[in-house]
């Protein structure tokens, strides 16, 4: 019989319905164990209402956008588009509402899980209150994610802003020009995609390249790639203080001011820590979030924590990766049968257009950790897909241990990107050297033939002279 809610023991209590919540709380009850569920805002978390979902939802419709503006390179009459942006705005949280009954109340319930709404917080490493109501569980699991980072700028506090978390819902009426503090994926995703929607966008970042962990060339790349689609990028700006004036508002950096509209702070990630009264618990936690071992364990081994409350990568696929890991561990009676979590191969893209993505070792990484390696780079005009498509804008880069075909990394900037990737993924995971996918047969014609090319010039330098001399002696032979 089930014990009524909120009573007795429960196998796992699940603080955050974001994905690494819902993944821990699905997979937990689908096992058969007794499952509570706490949010304290909207089912889904980051991710369905304020990050990828609504996020990309707007790049599909910027992305249409622009390619009309651009029509002539497919033979047809450019033309602006004609739009009206309150609609776009409306079809991007109906995209997400179609989305939104996988993470619901209802569907949660209806796996079996108890569901809580309210904040929770710790009152000893054994039980949780939310809303009045303790609840206890033999296991715990924090999947409290993250929040925009809200940099200390003097005039701040005055000055309305935007955030991921205000934008999709709040952000009606287009406006003529927008100021967006940081020049990481999700500045220039959200930079690129209203500028399409004819926002005059100026990203003001404060370091010396756009998208931090890329390689240099990347970053130079998307950077032009911007330039030329009217969006102004400033490095090196520090914003020192913000005001308004006839209704604008003015960002002072080192660099002059800026004046835009309104802004959008999109200035790196916080730990949403501060509610759940972690010292009651006696979980440590520092300014990236809670402090996890190997199997996710914080330093109470029978709380664990997931997605980007303890991940250093902070994404859904790792927010997922994390939440399944938990979800087995906690299964396991012994901690030598748990699982270690294996970052080695991280995958993960900017939706930009053309999209980032990005595995293992890129250049600037590689050469920080001291490790030799050989490069192949494809340009996208050597594909013939790309050619057709009139997509040539784009390349790949495979790094791979030197003197081997062992892949290390690659970095591929291209329509699709995120999906191409995935042959690197595959290959690093499974010990799948660059040369083998060169004599992989690849669908002609394909963008997928970006990793075939790259294969193909790592089977080249394998060609010494004096296997060169050993074959042009071969065909001699066989003319005689
Ligand atoms: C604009 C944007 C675009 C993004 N795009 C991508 C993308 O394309 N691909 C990708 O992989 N990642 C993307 N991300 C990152 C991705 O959204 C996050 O990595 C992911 O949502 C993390 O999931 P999570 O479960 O750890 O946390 P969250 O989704 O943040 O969920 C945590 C939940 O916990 C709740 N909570 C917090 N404290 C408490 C408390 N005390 N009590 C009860 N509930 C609490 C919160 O309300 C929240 O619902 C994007 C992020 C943003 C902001």
């Amino acid at each position: 019989m089930r014990s009524a809610k909120a009573s007795g023991i429960y196998n796992v209590v699940v603080v955050g319905a974001g994905t690494a919540g819902l993944v821990t709380a699905a997979g937990t009850a689908s096992l058969g164990g007794r499952v509570a569920l706490i949010e304290r805002h909207r089912m889904g978390g980051d991710c369905l209402n304020f990050g990828c979902v609504p996020s990309k939802a707007l790049i599909s419709s910027a992305r249409l956008a622009r390619q009309m503006r651009e029509a002539e390179k497919w033979g047809l009459h450019k033309q602006e588009p004609q739009f009206e942006f309150r609609e776009v705005m409306e079809r991007m949280r109906a995209r997400r509402g179609k989305i939104a009954p996988n993470d619901s109340q209802e569907r949660f319930e209806s796996l079996g899980v108890d569901v809580f709404r309210g904040e929770a917080r710790f009152v000893s490493p054994h039980e949780v209150e939310v809303d009045g109501q303790r609840l206890r569980a033999k296991n715990f699991v924090i999947a409290t994610g993250s929040r925009a980072t809200i940099p200390q700028i003097a005039g701040l506090e005055a000055i309305p802003f935007f955030t991921n978390e205000t934008i999709f819902d709040e952000l009606h009426e287009k406006p003529e020009s927008m100021a967006v503090l940081g020049g990481g994926p999700i500045g220039c995703e959200l930079g690129q995609a209203f500028s399409r929607l004819g926002v005059k966008i100026t990203i003001v970042h404060n370091g010396d390249q756009l998208l931090p962990p890329e390689d240099r060339d990347v970053a130079e790349f998307m950077q032009k790639q911007f330039a030329a689609e009217g969006i102004t990028v400033r490095l090196n700006a520090q914003t020192q203080r913000v005001r308004t004036e006839n209704g604008k508002v003015i960002l002072e950096t080192n660099e002059g001011d800026i004046t835009a509209d309104t802004w959008l702070i999109a200035a790196g990630r916080t730990p949403n820590i501060e509610q759940l009264n972690l010292a009651g618990a006696g979980v440590k936690h520092n300014e990236h979030g809670v402090e996890v071992n190997d199997y996710m364990q914080t330093s109470q081994s029978h709380i664990y924590a997931a997605g980007d409350i303890a991940n250093r990568l902070k994404f859904t696929h790792t927010a997922d990766f994390t939440a399944r890991a938990v979800v087995r561990n906690i299964l396991m009676p012994l901690q030598l049968l748990r699982q270690k979590v294996d970052f080695s191969v991280v995958p993960w893209c900017t939706y930009t257009d053309p999209e980032v993505a990005h595995v293992g070792l890129g250049e600037k990484e590689a050469a920080k950790r001291g490790i030799a390696c050989d490069l192949f780079s494809v340009q996208l005009e050597e594909v013939d897909r790309a050619v057709v498509e009139s997509k040539e804008a784009g390349f790949a880069k495979v790094l791979t241990r030197k003197g081997s075909d062992e892949i290390l990394g690659a970095t591929i900037v291209a329509p699709h990107a995120g999906d191409l990737l995935h042959e690197f993924v595959l290959a690093m995971n499974a010990g799948v050297g660059l040369g083998q996918i060169a004599s992989m047969i690849h669908a002609y014609p394909t963008f997928a033939e970006l990793a075939r090319k790259a294969g193909d010039k790592y089977n080249k330098t394998r060609l010494t002279p004096f296997a060169k001399k050993l074959f042009a002696w071969l065909y001699r032979r066989a003319r005689r």
